[in-house]
């Protein structure tokens, strides 16, 4: 079956069960109505990702290592400027 001219109108034929439906943007849903969208397994796939964020967690983030060698920088000038007081007086 070919699309005919008027298929980027606001209704459109699902491609499951080709109910007409109303979208504006078709294509970001496969030509799928609300009810074929949802059953597809593509929210499931979603749990996974939420699983590596979880995992994610666990390592040290980027703002801890900048705040370590914030600290190391810190300490070393105070101990430089130590050996200076020291060697002066
Ligand atoms: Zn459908």
């Amino acid at each position: 079956m070919t699309q005919p001219k008027y298929y980027k109108a606001i209704w459109h034929n699902c491609n499951v069960c080709r109910i007409h439906y109303m979208s504006d943007q078709p294509h970001l849903r496969a030509y799928l109505c609300d009810d074929c969208w949802k059953t597809l397994p593509h929210f499931r796939a979603q749990q996974p990702k939420k699983e590596n964020k979880m995992k994610q967690k666990n390592i040290i983030p980027a703002e801890t290592w900048v705040l370590f060698y914030f600290i190391v920088g810190i300490l070393l000038l105070g101990w430089s400027v130590y050996n200076i007081m020291v060697n002066e007086l």
